[in-house]
């Protein structure tokens, strides 16, 4: 805990003390500050503008997906296209990598966070792993995979049309860099796996963990990357096609949920990442979702100098709070 001091001019100069806490993860040490501030309830948002004037192109919408999409090279995947229901991926017009996609989730070109069903998210989901399951048939050393959600514009979304981006890549991210060696030094010491330690350590005290069944634990980060930091550990599985049935449904439930509680703050946007690391055991599947925000009255970014170029989180929400919320809609007693 670190604690400022200045002399106040909204009172009259006198000593005023403000407070901010240092949280280091407790795999990676990466840092994040906890801060003091007074949280304003944010105003909700009125998106028609951003939403009428999108309709003018869009490409995912379905008059023209079909014409104006690209095919996956037959060289590299079994299908032109991937589709499930309403779900349908397509390679990325502007990958990041060797192997990008996106997935239009469903044809309806706005969706607000609380009209997304269960049925189109395990679609979409679904569609994203039979993508990545083909991507290694005749690229196995594409082990980096990830599903990923920038919703809306504010989250780095360039199209409102919902969609997901899946990654398929030989090149590690700096969060599997981090990671990996982490939970190797981890298991080198304590002889245990992490993530079983960090469930039963938080089911145990019940701070953080407001959901946990055999297969899933539901979690707000100690350290958050983002306004809040929800993660869900997938204990059980390994490659994305273990994410079907009864655990794709469990864990599409707490998506849903989550989405439902960032709505009841009046945020609208959000980044979601679901994470594997085919070659290493040690690395089990995860979901992490922040929220995305910007500051009254400028629309000024969450993301200053601080994330920037110090890779420092800033939130003034605490984990645990954001736990106690999340708790109250898991066991139905949120209003
Ligand atoms: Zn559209």
């Amino acid at each position: 805990m670190k604690t400022s001091r200045f002399l106040d001019p909204a009172r009259n100069f006198a000593e005023a003390r403000r407070h901010s806490e240092v949280r280091l993860d407790p795999l990676t040490g990466h840092s994040s500050r906890i801060l003091d501030f007074p949280i304003k309830k944010i105003d909700r948002e009125d998106l028609s503008a951003l939403v009428e004037g999108s309709r003018a192109f869009c490409p995912f919408c379905p008059e023209v997906v079909e014409l104006v999409t690209p095919k996956f090279h037959p060289d590299l995947l079994k299908k032109e296209r991937y589709s499930q229901g309403e779900a349908l991926c397509v390679p990325n017009v502007f990958p990041y990598d060797e192997n990008g996609a996106v997935c239009v989730m469903c044809r309806q070109h706005y969706v607000p966070l609380l009209d997304f069903t269960a049925p189109m998210l395990e679609d979409a989901l679904s569609c994203c792993f039979a993508y990545l399951k083909d991507v290694v048939v005749n690229q196995p050393d594409m082990i980096y995979q990830s599903v990923n959600w920038n919703y809306m514009p504010l989250a780095g979304g360039s199209l409102v049309h919902p969609h997901l981006q899946i990654t398929a890549s030989s090149s590690s991210t700096n969060y599997y860099t981090d990671m990996v060696p982490a939970l190797r030094e981890y298991e080198h010491t304590h002889g245990r796996d992490f993530w079983q330690d960090l469930s039963d350590e938080e089911r145990a005290s019940g701070e953080r963990c407001f959901g946990a069944t055999d297969d899933i634990t539901w979690l707000t980060a100690f350290a958050p990357l983002g306004v809040f930091d929800v993660l869900a550990v997938l204990h059980h599985a390994h490659d994305p096609e273990d994410v079907r049935g009864e655990l794709l449904k469990e864990l599409v439930q707490g998506i849903l949920r989550v989405m439902g509680y960032i709505d009841s703050l009046n945020m609208y946007s959000l980044n979601m990442s679901l994470y594997f690391l085919l070659d290493n055991s040690l690395f089990v599947p995860h979901l992490r979702i922040c929220p995305r925000v910007s500051i009254p009255p400028f629309g000024t970014s969450q993301i200053n100098y601080m994330k920037m170029l110090h890779n420092e989180t800033l939130t003034t929400m605490r984990p645990e709070d954001v736990c106690n919320d999340l708790k109250a809609i898991w066991e139905g007693r949120a209003t």
